[in-house]
């Protein structure tokens, strides 16, 4: 880290509603995708769909953007069809009007019109939601992630690419480049979102091909790695367990690489989007690094 003082002001949560997913989505399973999609008869209990909200000083940063309310309450959002049908089997939303990203970051004492920055640990539909709101935000995605939109059948992988190539968004495109900061290892690549060390995006492919973790770093205070889907419980991350859906050899490559990280910073925060004790993990984080901040 190349700061002295604490660069973030503040670290919060916000769901933008909840959603239940089959319990094969969360694994492990042994069964292939397609097959428990197809025949499962069980959800899990309702989860959150996080968004981080980072108040840094060089403004607002999101990571991820949630679930779009329109997916409620328009019935054309989703493709019709089987694209349609795949999107029905996969996941329930319930979002109350006051469930929107607007609502949440207006409840944390935040405008829409403060993000500087939102980082999209991947394309799908649950983590894209805010775009609409974002046209005077950076949008930023990983090349790889970019690129799949391009590969054949983006709907049924799970990009309604007419929710994400939104006219008028400033997309970031970023690539890992070599990080010079061996405490980061076995992560040797990434991307140093404002070039200070406290907020650091880490390859972390699997759940898709260029999924995103951020690693988020403050003197004082214990360290926070939010991992998107690479995990639906930090729990089985913790066990080398993988989730049901991605490939396989990648996700149990990232979830090695996170795991030995936290070997290294037993106190980091692993912290997914629909975990749900990711809200009670980042509230015991910040407790801890605030009683450091105070004794230190
Ligand atoms: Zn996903």
């Amino acid at each position: 880290m190349t700061f002295s003082t604490d660069p973030i002001k503040n670290i919060s949560v916000i769901s933008t509603g909840s959603v239940a997913i089959r319990p094969e989505h969360v694994g492990p399973t042994w069964k292939n995708t397609y097959v428990w999609l197809f025949t499962s008869t069980r959800w899990t209990a309702a989860r959150p769909i996080n968004v981080y909200v980072i108040e840094h000083r060089d403004g607002v940063v999101l990571f991820d953007t949630g679930q779009d309310r329109a997916s409620v309450t328009d019935p054309a959002y989703f493709p019709g069809g089987l694209n349609g049908l795949v999107y029905s089997r996969l996941a329930k939303f319930e979002i109350g009007p006051t469930e929107t990203l607007a609502a949440g970051l207006s409840e944390l004492g935040y405008r829409v019109q403060d993000v500087n920055t939102a980082v999209i640990s991947h394309l799908h539909q649950d983590h894209i939601g805010g775009l609409p709101l974002l046209g005077h935000a950076d949008i930023v995605v990983s090349r790889d992630e970019w690129n799949s939109l391009s590969a054949p059948l983006p709907e049924m992988r799970g990009l309604m690419r007419s929710h994400i190539e939104l006219p008028g968004l400033n997309w970031k495109r970023v690539a890992p480049e070599p990080l010079a900061d061996p405490t980061l290892a076995p992560f040797t690549d990434g991307h140093d979102l404002f070039g200070d060390g406290s907020l650091v995006l880490l390859p972390t492919a699997g759940h898709t091909p260029g999924s995103l973790s951020m690693l988020v770093r403050r003197p004082g205070h214990a360290p926070l790695l939010m991992v998107g889907d690479l995990t639906y419980d930090a729990d089985l991350l913790f066990a080398g367990e993988l989730p049901g859906v991605g490939d396989k050899k990648q996700m149990r490559d990232a979830v090695a690489k996170v795991n030995a990280l936290r070997q290294k910073m037993p106190d980091l925060a692993v912290l997914a989007a629909h975990d749900p004790a990711a809200a009670d993990r980042l509230a015991a984080a910040l407790a801890t690094g605030a009683v450091a901040h105070a004794a230190g």
